[in-house]
């Protein structure tokens, strides 16, 4: 009999999600007619641009004739893919063979912790998007989850709150080998302005730490005082790379399209450039992204459709004004929702299952407790906009009613 991997085993089966579907499942059966509105889903609703299904139409023609059929992908990614993704959204600050394409930003998350191997210290925001943890548990880098925090031994968890303003402290960060940064933020839709992260990038040079910072959600900064990317910052590329996605901002969360850059001066502490090792992990456990996704991407990366992808994303912003206005009229606090599809709910006082029950029980709407992110997630409640504009509209009228201050 083969063993069990203790380090999956570890892991705590994805409580979050199974036991959302649980009490959805059950009110459901108590209430069949119920109109429910999901407001937990990091899921897109609205159609890829016209300008991008067509590359993947014309791309699909090529393959059913032998003169214009075409098999494997180029490993990391197509020439003309990597110089856009270069040009396009680094403003060519970054060298197009330090850009890795991939079938989404998740799926290098996981492939980063292969590259880090098991022997390091991870430090994540608390609450952040699960894949961090989960992938740091199953790679062996932490110990059991502590029965009293619900947080795994090993695992530098930073505590983002409105106290700190979601922003933990530098000087915490001694001892993280990996820091995971994510801006905007999931859950807490909070965007780091340019002091903020060049603090983090001066510690990590100081201390010799790597950052991966995720920018799935960069399409949402409107305000070019919160950066973008990390490299706007002066000696990021010493310290970081970052992983970003086509999924938010042109609704490929389906087509799978995304990106890590390595940084050719990003290096281990022995000298070897991170990106050599990145190259060989690469070319072992994956296969270059589709190519029909790759040819969307293409057309994505053009002027017409990062105007599109620009339409897409503000569709998403107008209705996350339009829940925020809603719950503040509530009178309850909340952060994010300005430059991200997340709101963050402060409950006053309450835990986030007792408001995720209320929600579903006297509203209809499916939200996620803030908990499921992380233990400093506890007392907060995560709505994410990216619903259709009609589902949002009623959704935010059954807020209002609902919640009416005292
Ligand atoms: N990073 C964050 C913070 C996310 O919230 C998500 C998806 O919800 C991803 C990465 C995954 O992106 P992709 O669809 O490119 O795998």
């Amino acid at each position: 009999m083969v063993k069990r991997n203790q380090d999956i085993a570890k892991l705590q089966s994805s409580y979050l999600f199974a036991e959302i579907a649980k009490r959805k499942q059950e009110f459901l059966k108590e209430n069949p007619d119920a109109q429910l509105i999901s407001l937990g889903i990091g899921d897109t609703t609205q159609p890829i641009p016209d300008i991008i299904t067509k590359a993947f139409i014309a791309e699909a023609n090529k393959l059913n004739r032998s003169e214009t059929y075409t098999g494997y992908e180029p490993s990391f990614g197509r020439e003309e893919m990597r110089e856009r993704i270069a040009e396009k959204m680094y403003n060519g600050a970054i060298s197009p063979d330090e850009v890795f394409v991939s079938d989404g930003s998740k799926c290098d998350i996981g492939r980063l912790q292969i590259l880090f191997g098991s022997n390091c210290t991870i430090g994540v925001q608390d609450p952040s998007y699960p894949a961090y943890v989960g992938s740091t548990v199953m790679t062996g880098k932490s110990g059991h989850t502590d029965k009293e925090s619900g947080q795994y031994t090993g695992i530098r968890y930073l505590p983002c709150t409105p106290d700190n303003d979601f922003c933990p402290k530098a000087e915490d960060l001694q001892g993280v080998d990996v820091l995971y940064l994510c801006s905007p933020n999931n859950p807490t839709g909070q965007v780091f302005t340019k002091k903020q992260l060049e603090e983090y990038v001066s510690v990590a040079r100081k201390h010799k730490i790597i950052i991966v910072y995720d920018t799935a959600y960069s399409a949402f900064i409107r305000d070019a005082k919160f950066p973008s990317s990390i490299y706007e910052i002066e000696g990021a590329k010493e310290v970081a790379l970052e992983t970003g996605s086509f999924s938010k901002f042109f609704g490929f969360t389906g087509v799978r399209l995304g990106w890590t850059v390595v940084p050719k001066a990003l290096c281990f502490e022995d000298g070897t450039p991170v990106r050599d090792d990145w190259m060989k992990v690469m070319t072992t456990v994956y296969n270059a992204a589709s190519n029909l996704a790759q040819a969307g991407g293409l057309a994505a990366l053009t002027d017409e459709g990062m105007q599109a992808g620009k339409k897409l994303v503000d569709y998403y912003l107008h209705n996350v004004d339009t829940l925020r206005e809603a719950v503040e009229s509530t009178g309850l606090k909340c952060y994010g929702g300005v430059h991200a599809p997340y709101l963050w709910i402060d409950l006053d006082g309450q835990s986030s299952w007792e408001m995720f029950d209320k929600l579903l029980q006297e509203a209809h709407l499916v939200t996620t407790p803030g908990i499921g992110f992380g233990p400093s997630g506890e007392g907060f409640l995560r709505m994410s906009a990216f619903g259709t504009q009609e589902a949002i509209q009623e959704a935010a009228r059954r807020i209002t009613r609902l919640m009416q201050p005292a």
